[in-house]
């Protein structure tokens, strides 16, 4: 695309060689699981698969909704597949991870939006793995049966992570069918439902939103008593996606860090290779220790 801004120095993509990338790639094709890792063409795959690191995607590979920045397929998704929760749980067990960060498609065809689905895999990972940490990664459940994020909570994940993606400015070309309040609403909900869960968002940037828009941002999401939040750099998967409408360089995102640990984050990545699941566990694990 000749309107692209040419891609700097450093969004850099190491090659996924190593044997602990073939391990951990091994583990989850005899478990038939995808990943977000893959779908989403993700820079760090090397770095974080060599160490043994996934991001599962649960409940198919086709996505009820279509935003522009994601390269999952669109369209009318496959049933439910009642062995996956237990075939992440064994590759949880598998990979040794002590914390394991489980996303979704949107399933705006099931009446609860795969919130069932969603406790039933926390729950096979607890009983298997009850010493590793769980981070959910879930949709808005904006058209779900009342109750479908109550049944989430309920399954008690230790991080509760629902992405805003972007300023609200942007999301009817950038999030169509996703609404900026609810997705604030659902993180401050889950808090009022158990205060002892970390809630955590995050958002792209390089989309065509400005500085002010991002600070806005961190307030809202403040305001909503979210705890942890990624900025990461958008890349576009392939040039039928979102432009890139400029690369953030790392001393503005070094900016952001600082304001964001300013208003009172408890941890904060903000780095143009952060993604929501970038260093997740490292992250938690020293926040509990402090
Ligand atoms: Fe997978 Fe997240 Fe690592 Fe990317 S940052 S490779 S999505 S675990
Ligand atoms: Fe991709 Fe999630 Fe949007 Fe579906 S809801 S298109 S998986 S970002």
């Amino acid at each position: 695309d000749q309107d692209q801004p040419k891609k700097p120095a450093w969004i850099r993509v190491k090659a996924p060689v190593s044997q602990g990338y073939k391990d951990t790639r091994d583990i989850l094709r005899t478990n038939r699981l995808s990943t977000v890792c893959e779908e989403a063409g993700c820079p760090n795959v090397g770095e974080c698969w060599s160490q043994g690191h996934a991001t599962m995607m649960i409940m198919g590979e086709i996505c009820t909704r279509g935003c522009s920045f994601c390269n999952v397929a669109t369209g009318k998704p496959d049933a439910l597949d009642v062995f996956e929760p237990g075939r992440v749980a064994h590759a949880v067990a598998t990979l040794g991870l002590k914390h394991v960060v489980i996303t979704s498609v949107d399933r705006d065809d099931l009446d609860d939006g795969g919130a069932e689905h969603f406790a039933q895999t926390i729950r096979a990972i607890r009983h298997r793995s009850p010493g590793s940490t769980i981070e959910v990664l879930t949709p808005d459940f904006l058209k779900a049966k009342p109750g479908a994020l109550e049944t989430v909570v309920e399954a008690r994940p230790d991080v509760f992570n629902h992405n805003l993606e972007t300023v609200p400015g942007l999301y009817p070309t950038v999030r169509p069918g996703a609404r900026y309040f609810a997705s604030l609403r659902l993180l401050q909900r889950v808090k009022e439902l158990d205060a002892s869960m970390f809630t955590k968002s995050g958002i792209m940037v390089g989309l065509g939103e400005d500085r002010q828009g991002v600070l806005q941002v961190m307030d809202d999401m403040r305001a909503a008593d979210i705890d942890f939040i990624t900025i990461g750099q958008y890349l576009q998967p392939t040039p039928k996606h979102h432009r890139v409408d400029r690369f953030v360089t790392p001393e503005e995102f070094a900016g952001y860090e600082k304001a964001a640990w300013g208003k009172g984050f408890l941890m904060v990545s903000a780095t143009p290779l952060t993604r929501s699941s970038y260093h997740a566990g490292d992250d938690f694990a020293r926040l509990r220790l402090a």
